[in-house]
């Protein structure tokens, strides 16, 4: 799944493409999209003519505010992309919405094939109320204090989950949750409330590290993940523990990297180096 690092990358990609456009027309080529509209009001007739004024990420979702007050709220959940691409590449029947613009020879594709994700047409207001309820502070506009504080609220939870909770904290998943814990030498399966303050210090520091290089990186390519313009990513490279299972640790290079079910979730980690 798309973690904070790929969609960061991907609305980079569209804001510098897309930001003061106008919408031709947005069109809905499978009805799964329509029906899972349960918060929707809007028609995707609505936006034909309305300029995109802003494309922004919080936690995993994508966001555009467009003139008049509409938006759209995008997750990709496991498969989806998003992506520009030359509007006479014919859509497989993967792709779920189009939109196109005036004066630009590409168009703004969602293409989702286990179809989990969501492209929600909003207002403005619903989209910030729903974001705003499910989904916790920013890992990186987080100070030490505030981060400290945050883990002592739900200090019962194990690190892993606690990461991985995006009302907690917004935007990381497995990948990231096991790479950031990792560095930071702590095992998935301790709580949060009781890290000392040196582990709390070297947590925060590996969570913004780990995700601002791979964002530089432009994410991790796993499975289906592409950019804006349909390219992969490069952090996956930088895994030191991710799917590493019985591989010797890249820092220690004594013992196997372990899996185990953790938060139900597959958990990464080297037995000697976290603790
Ligand atoms: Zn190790």
């Amino acid at each position: 799944m798309p973690e904070l690092p790929e969609v960061e990358t991907v609305v980079a990609g569209l804001r510098s493409r897309l930001e003061g456009r106008r919408v031709r027309e947005l069109v809905f080529l499978s009805p799964h999209l329509s029906r899972k509209q349960s918060f929707s009001v809007l028609s995707p007739e609505v936006y034909r003519g309305k300029k995109i004024e802003r494309i922004w990420r919080r936690g995993k979702m994508i966001i555009f505010s467009f003139s008049g007050g509409c938006g759209l709220l995008i997750h990709l959940k496991m498969t989806g992309q998003l992506y520009l691409c030359p509007s006479e590449q014919f859509p497989d029947k993967h792709t779920h919405a189009r939109m196109t613009f005036s004066g630009l020879k590409e168009e703004l594709r969602f293409r989702d094939i286990r179809k989990f994700g969501f492209l929600d047409c909003l207002r403005m207001p619903e989209i910030l109320r729903r974001v705003n309820s499910e989904l916790g502070p920013e890992p990186l506009a987080l100070n030490l204090a505030e981060f400290r504080d945050l883990l002592g609220r739900h200090g019962r939870k194990k690190i892993k989950a606690w990461l991985l909770d995006q009302k907690i904290i917004a935007g990381i998943g497995n990948i990231y949750s096991d790479e950031i814990l990792f560095r930071a030498g702590i095992k998935p399966d301790r709580p949060a409330g009781e890290l000392s303050l040196d582990e709390v210090r070297k947590l925060s520091r590996a969570m913004k590290s780990v995700l601002r290089k791979a964002i530089e990186l432009k994410g991790s390519s796993i499975s289906d993940y592409v950019d804006a313009s349909g390219e992969k990513g490069r952090f996956q490279q930088k895994h030191l523990v991710y799917d590493r299972e019985g591989q010797p640790c890249l820092r220690c290079r004594k013992s196997a990297i372990r899996r185990e079910k953790i938060a139900g979730r597959s958990s990464f980690f080297c037995p000697s180096c976290q603790r």
